[in-house]
């Protein structure tokens, strides 16, 4: 099965460029990791990101 986009997030789900940040209370914030080295990025963008110059698809592979 592939691992598809988080309709709630969009691209930010699936972007190699994302650090998922948990608190606590289990709430979730997606940091851009770009926006540390590039103005053109917010640290943490308003979701779902549809478009997005910096996406780039993750590459991980989920092993068994
Ligand atoms: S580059 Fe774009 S899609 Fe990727 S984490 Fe940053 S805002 Fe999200």
């Amino acid at each position: 099965m592939s691992r598809g986009a988080d309709p709630g997030v969009g691209l930010c789900s699936v972007c190699t460029h994302v650090r998922v940040v948990e608190n606590r209370r289990g709430s979730r914030y997606y940091l851009c990791e770009l926006s540390l080295t590039d103005n053109r990025f917010v640290k943490y963008p308003s979701l779902p990101v549809a478009e997005c110059p910096g996406f780039e698809h993750e590459t991980r592979t989920v092993e068994d």
